[in-house]
């Protein structure tokens, strides 16, 4: 059930910039989710709009979310790989000496909305 933290804390930090920005209603929520956190869309946009119906001016926002690959850097010869597997050893020159270089991004990108 990650999916049903991640939610809710995203709807508080979207509660709070909604109120920043001094809007009525949001349409739009758009978020960056790297594919390290195994996030499945279908279960995340679930959860959106089950809570979305709890909280006011997002009743009708819509959840957009963009999917960023995991990707890994070798220490050893610099190359920077893209992986489907969980596996962080470099496929060039087997070292394990590497580090997530992308995939494990979670925020919103943008918020659209009415003043
Ligand atoms: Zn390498």
């Amino acid at each position: 059930m990650h999916e049903g933290s991640i939610v809710s804390s995203l709807f508080e930090i979207a509660e709070q910039s909604k109120k920043d920005a001094n809007l009525k209603e949001i349409t739009k929520v758009k978020i960056v989710v790297g594919k390290f956190h195994q996030i499945v869309e279908e279960v995340m946009l679930m959860h959106f709009d089950i809570m979305k119906q709890d909280i006011p001016g997002f009743e009708n926002a819509v959840l957009e979310m963009e999917e960023k690959d995991v990707k890994i850097k070798c220490s050893g010869c610099g190359k920077i790989f893209t992986i489907d597997e969980p596996i962080f050893i470099c496929p060039d020159c087997d070292s394990i000496e590497t580090e997530l270089f992308q995939g494990k991004e979670l925020h919103i990108q943008t918020m659209e909305g009415i003043e």
